[in-house]
């Protein structure tokens, strides 16, 4: 079947390309208001708006790093904020070339009979609410689908299929409304497998997501994905990035067509550096690679960032000379040319690993 075309499909691809530039990649500053009251607690810092606000204007306005930025995942609150100053926050990245995006999915639910498997919410109504980001600026969109490995032969068809079919629906949803969907089937690093179990079940939960897309006429073109590298197991020995790197690449080359246009790794609880190395380590491999490889980092571009901040108006300085240093790292990580020094002391090399993470 071939895709659907609305009379949003030529801003829809442009804006896939342009978010898949090499040499940039995006922020996920889209932590929830609970998620971010976690990270905001273990630096000490009380979870109101105006906290919220002052560490979104601190990535915001950190000099140079926009430029290795071409999208920002925005939480709902975020789209709406401005700076202390008084520019909209979508103003100031658009200024910058950074394209705004909106989470917009709602959290994820058990599947029932499942031992903890989940589906994700938030299709009721997503049509408007993707009218009204649009208005507000917004041009692209993600929803976190969330597997993982488990002893009884998790992820079951059931998760992968109803997964899927979430993904695919959401993605035609945004395509309608003008937002480029970043397809994101996490499967969790949870658990002491091997790597060659976690690139069998990216592979099947790959293709399951490919199936489904192009069941529900998604414009290929017009969308990112963000998926996990392929990595042993949390309770498992570590392997090489080179290692990483080999069984991400080949599970990709095996499901993902060349029609998309770019993958924007997540980065699941690795650390910074190790998050970098690992993107690097791809972008080094000899491999026909035909979508740009790049990444859409949470947790491992802001670590160094909060805890450098504090909460206090003058470490903010510091703290955006360690976003930088991070976002340099990753955008040297896009082309293959990561030679070190993205560091922070040791803070980049601290697990950012949680049992079970909820976005
Ligand atoms: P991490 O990079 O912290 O895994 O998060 C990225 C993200 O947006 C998950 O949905």
């Amino acid at each position: 079947m071939s895709a659907f075309i609305g009379k949003y499909s030529d801003e829809l691809i442009k804006t896939a390309k342009y978010i898949a530039t090499p040499g940039k990649g995006i922020l996920a500053a889209d932590e929830s208001t609970g998620t971010i009251g976690k990270r905001l607690a273990g630096i000490n810092v009380e979870n109101v708006e105006a906290n919220r606000r002052a560490l979104r204007e601190l990535l915001f306005t950190s000099p140079s790093a926009l430029s290795y930025l071409s999208g920002v995942i925005l939480f709902e609150e975020t789209l709406y904020q401005s700076t202390a100053a008084g520019k909209p926050f979508v103003e100031l990245l658009n200024e910058n070339g950074v394209v705004p995006g909106i989470k917009v999915d709602k959290g994820t639910v058990e599947l029932a009979g499942t031992d903890g498997e989940t589906t994700t919410q938030g299709l009721d109504s997503l049509g408007s609410r993707c009218q009204q980001y649009y208005k507000a600026g917004a041009r692209f969109a993600k929803w976190r689908a969330v597997l993982k490995i488990g002893p009884a032969g998790e992820p079951s068809e059931l998760a992968v299929q109803q997964n899927a079919q979430g993904l695919a629906r959401y993605a035609a949803i945004c395509q309608e409304n003008g937002l480029v969907p970043i397809v994101e089937p996490e499967i969790l690093t949870d658990g002491g497998h091997t790597i060659e179990k976690c690139a069998a079940v990216t592979e099947t939960v790959l293709a399951a997501v490919y199936k489904a897309l192009n069941d529900h006429k998604v414009l290929l073109e017009g969308t990112l994905l963000k998926p996990n590298m392929v990595t042993p197991g949390s309770d498992s020995p570590k392997v090489a990035a080179e290692v990483i790197a080999e069984h991400t690449v080949r599970a990709l080359r095996r499901t993902v067509p060349p029609a998309v246009p770019g993958i924007v790794f997540l980065s699941g609880g690795q650390s910074e550096e190790e998050a970098t190395v690992n993107l690097d380590a791809m972008n080094k491999l000899e491999a026909l690679k035909p979508w740009t490889l790049s990444f859409s980092f949470g947790r491992a571009l802001q670590q160094s960032t909060l805890k450098t901040w504090g909460g206090k108006p003058e470490n903010v300085e510091k703290a955006q000379a360690a976003f930088l240093a991070r976002s340099k790292a990753n955008s040297e990580a896009t082309l293959g040319k990561y030679s070190g020094g993205g560091t922070t002391g040791d803070l980049a090399s601290e697990s950012l690993y949680v049992k079970g993470y909820k976005y």
